[in-house]
């Protein structure tokens, strides 16, 4: 549930706010349109923060809404942009929720760094401004990983300057082969230099990003900044342009489309609660999208935004709202 805020959007809103109104929430569909909605797609993939729960707790009816759609044949997947907690973390907070999700069901940013990295074969140290539970993966793959600086940057007075930094940023580290860049609420200037130090010094030096969330809504009192804003300070520092292995990356979607073996993208739902992140991914991947207001998009932002390629086909409350349209749609039959 990672939003992306800017001053545009916001001018829009209050003079457009309801530019998107041709959008139709699923429980206002037709009988005709909800049969044709249910029937339209075989694999549902959702995004986890904000839509199967929120980081307050959980969204009341998304297990039965799953096991519904289940038992009517939709095979289900699940992608997050959130490296913070690990594989067992995601599968043990589904099982506390009642709902089944099985490592091969969930797409983790972590994990799909290091299958990337493990292709290319990369042997060189990999720089990491991201989180130990992110780091961890790397390692525990025999990838050799390298963060910080840990000390504090001198406070000198010292004429020569050019010394002092390029003793601080520039200094006996090993190879560098790649930048990966996700969330850390550690990350520093220095952090970025010594990437950007990287980055310039070596034109192999591969520039990753994970999730490019520029907001992360905790709830109703806390926003944190994301990484979206700090890949485009490096982005733009360096002139380079990230792989982006989070949504909505164009690497990911050729990730998601192998290993889920997609063939008819628009038979694939994509459900998601951010705009740019999961509407924009569904987008790229030529799929179906649902954006659920469960998360960090209202309806006044939803109506507001004036990115065509971050719209969604439909809206919801929640997943609880699948529940109906199946009640309503078997009473249909009867
Ligand atoms: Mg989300």
């Amino acid at each position: 549930m990672f939003r992306t805020i800017n001053r545009c959007v916001w001018v829009n809103r209050v003079e457009n706010s309801m530019e998107n109104n041709n959008i139709k929430h699923i429980l206002q569909l037709s009988k005709e349109e909800k049969r044709k909605f249910l029937d339209s797609f075989d694999m549902l993939m959702s995004d986890c923060d904000g839509v199967v729960w929120n980081f307050t707790g959980p969204i009341a009816g998304v297990d039965k809404a799953l096991q519904l759609l289940r038992a009517d044949g939709k095979k289900l997947a699940f992608i997050s942009n959130n490296g913070m907690r690990t594989m067992e973390e995601y599968q043990k907070k589904f099982q506390s929720l009642g709902i089944v999700a099985q490592e091969d069901d969930i797409v983790h940013p972590a994990l799909t760094t290091v299958h990337y990295l493990k292709s290319v074969n990369m042997q060189d140290a990999v720089y990491c401004i991201a989180t130990e539970v992110f780091k961890d993966y790397l390692r525990n793959e025999g990838l050799q990983v390298m963060d910080g600086p840990k000390e504090r940057f001198p406070d000198t007075r010292e004429e020569n300057q050019v010394r002092v930094y390029s003793e601080y940023f520039d200094h006996k580290d090993p190879k560098v082969g790649a930048v990966v860049i996700d969330i850390d609420v550690n990350l520093s200037l220095a952090h970025l230099m010594k990437a950007k130090c990287y980055l310039e010094r070596n034109p192999n030096c591969l520039f990753i990003a994970g999730a490019t969330d520029h907001i992360i809504p905790l709830g109703s009192s806390m926003d944190v900044i994301g990484p979206g804003y700090f890949i485009e300070i490096l982005e733009r520092a360096t002139g380079r342009t990230a792989l982006v292995l989070g949504k909505p990356g164009k690497a990911l979607a050729q990730v998601v489309q192998k290993r889920f073996h997609i063939t008819a993208p628009k038979r694939v739902l994509f459900v998601g609660d951010m705009l740019p992140q999961d509407m924009g991914f569904g987008s790229r991947c030529g799929f179906q999208k649902l954006l659920m207001l469960s998360g960090g998009t209202s309806k006044d932002a939803l109506m507001a935004h004036n990115e065509p390629d971050q719209l969604p086909d439909y809206y919801a409350d929640s997943f609880a709202d699948f529940i109906e349209l199946y009640n309503e749609s078997i009473r249909s039959e009867e």
